[in-house]
C-alpha cells in the first residue's frame, strides 16, 4: 500500500504573504515525514505555492477544474490542462461545498474527472452523506450512488483518490469515530474491489475529510481502510498540518 496522503484544502483562503510564510515552515518541520504531502490552493496562488516548494517534497494541487478541456472561450474557467502546465499534479472536485453552491453534479464530477484524466492529474473526489441522510440510515445509499459514477468515470490506467467527507462533519467541529469513519471507507474500498478487483482496490487511496486535526487525526489514520485525509481548517495553520503529516 502506498503512503498516507495529507492533502490540505485551503478553500478561499490564503495571500502571497501567508503562502511565503505557511510553506516555509512546513517545509522545515516535514521533512523526515513519511506521509505524501499535499496542498490544494485557490487558483490565484498556485503558481506562488509551486515556487515556494519547487525541489521539495510538498505537492500542490487545484480545488477544481472546468469541465471544458484545453483553451476556449468558457471567461472564468481553469482547465486541466492549465493546470498541469502550472505544475498541479492532483486536483480536488466535487467537494460538498462545490456540489451545493456551484450546482456541481455527480454528471459534472464525472466530465471532470475526464478532463482530468487526460491531462495526467490525479483527481481527488469527493463524496459525502448529510445530516438527514445518516440519520435515516441512508448514508450507505448515498455514498454507493456518488461512487458508482465516479467508478463509471475513472480510467483505470490512472490514479485516483476518493476522499470520503461526511458533509455534517465539514468545518463543524464533528467528526465521524474513527470506527464510522472506517467502515465508510470499507465500503468504497469494497466498491471498488467488486468493480475492478480486490488487488487494484489495494493500490487506491480513500481519504477521510471532515474536521480532522492535530488532536483527532492519529485515530483516524489508525483505521486499516483510512489511508489520509482531506484536512480543510487544520490545513491553514503549519504547526496543525504538520503534526499530521508527521504522522
Ligand atoms: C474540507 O474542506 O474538505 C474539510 C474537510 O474541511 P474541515 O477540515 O475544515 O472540516
Amino acid at each position: 500500500m502506498s503512503k498516507n496522503l495529507i492533502a490540505g484544502n485551503w478553500k478561499m483562503n490564503g495571500s502571497i504573504d501567508s503562502a511565503i510564510s505557511f510553506f516555509q515552515k512546513l517545509i522545515d518541520h516535514t521533512q523526515n515525514a513519511n506521509s505524501e504531502i499535499l496542498v490544494c490552493l485557490p487558483h490565484v496562488l498556485l503558481h506562488t505555492g509551486l515556487e515556494l516548494t519547487a525541489n521539495t517534497r510538498i505537492q500542490i494541487g487545484a480545488q477544481d477544474c472546468s469541465k471544458f478541456s484545453g483553451y476556449g472561450a468558457y471567461t472564468g474557467e481553469i482547465s486541466a490542462n492549465m493546470l498541469k502546465e502550472l505544475g498541479c499534479h492532483y486536483a480536488v472536485i466535487g467537494h460538498s461545498e462545490r456540489r451545493e453552491y456551484f450546482g456541481e453534479t455527480n454528471e459534472v464530477v464525472a466530465e471532470k474527472i475526464a478532463k482530468l484524466n487526460d491531462a495526467d492529474i490525479t483527481p481527488i473526489v469527493c463524496v459525502g452523506e448529510s445530516l438527514e441522510h445518516r440519520k435515516s440510515e441512508q448514508h450507505f445509499d448515498v455514498i454507493s450512488s456518488q461512487v458508482d459514477s465516479i467508478l463509471a468515470s475513472v480510467d483505470s490506467n490512472k490514479d485516483f483518490v476518493i476522499a470520503y467527507e461526511p458533509i455534517w462533519a465539514i468545518g463543524t467541529g464533528e467528526t465521524a469515530t474513527p470506527e464510522e469513519a472506517n467502515s465508510m471507507h470499507q465500503f468504497i474500498h469494497d466498491m471498488i474491489g467488486r468493480k475492478f478487483s480486490i488487488d487494484y482496490a489495494n493500490t487506491k487511496r480513500v481519504l477521510y475529510g471532515g474536521s480532522m486535526n492535530a488532536q483527532n487525526a492519529k485515530d483516524l489514520l489508525a483505521q486499516e481502510f483510512i489511508a489520509g485525509g482531506l484536512i480543510g481548517g487544520a490545513s491553514l495553520k503549519h504547526e496543525d498540518f504538520s503534526l499530521i503529516a508527521n504522522i
